[in-house]
């Protein structure tokens, strides 16, 4: 048998990974980010081929990622997370700045970053792992970074309870990830259409 809980006992960091189509920048959140060897120093991020990230990536190899802290608030993950590069501004508002290879990463809320370029790139169905040479790393500051737990409990808003004199009229799912709420029957290939994650990451809340 495969417990799916025991999956959820993995940790994980929480990282915003910015790309390039050549010319305009896009942003995405990322839970898997690792470094694979210190000589050379190479890094290893998997991307969910449903977003746009993992297209850019594989057009232009370039990326950064940005080590989000504990102080990101939830509008950050909404931003990123949740809506499309292809017909947004997401950088719109925030503070960021340019290294060297030209891509933005984040000033507040972050407390590293690191360039890298794509060396290598597998596909497994419904994501791609990239492989990538180091090209600049620096930290920023020494704050705590934020975990995936981290998030779930503290910054992801909690679903509303439904009001006692209200009379429940339909089914309510809500997506565990990123709060996305769906009502109405739950389809088993239900796929959020906010953070892409599949039918058996929401609960039922009434
Ligand atoms: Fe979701």
């Amino acid at each position: 048998m495969i417990d799916n809980t025991a999956m959820y006992k993995l940790s994980y960091g929480l990282y915003m990974l910015t790309t390039t189509d050549g010319q305009k920048q896009n942003g995405c959140i990322v839970n898997t980010v690792s470094m694979l060897t210190d000589n050379p120093k190479r890094v290893v991020v998997f991307v969910n081929n449903a977003n746009y990230s993992a297209e850019l990536l594989k057009k232009t190899g370039i990326f950064n990622v940005s080590v989000l802290d504990e102080s990101a608030p939830f509008e950050l993950f909404k931003q990123f997370g949740f809506v499309s590069g292809r017909d947004t501004d997401k950088f719109a508002g925030g503070r960021y700045e340019t290294s060297a290879n030209g891509l933005y990463y984040l000033t507040d809320h972050a407390n590293a970053y690191i360039s890298a370029k794509v060396v290598d790139a597998f596909e497994y169905g419904t994501h791609t792992l990239f492989v990538a040479e180091v090209t600049e790393a620096e930290k920023l500051q020494d704050s705590k970074s934020v975990t995936y737990e981290y998030y779930q409990q503290n910054i992801k808003p909690k679903p509303q309870a439904p009001k006692a004199e209200e009379k429940p009229t339909a089914e309510k799912w809500v997506c565990k990830v990123c709060g996305y709420e769906h009502e109405g029957e739950l389809p088993d290939d239900f796929i959020c259409p906010w953070c892409k994650h599949p039918a058996s990451d929401f609960e039922k809340v009434n």
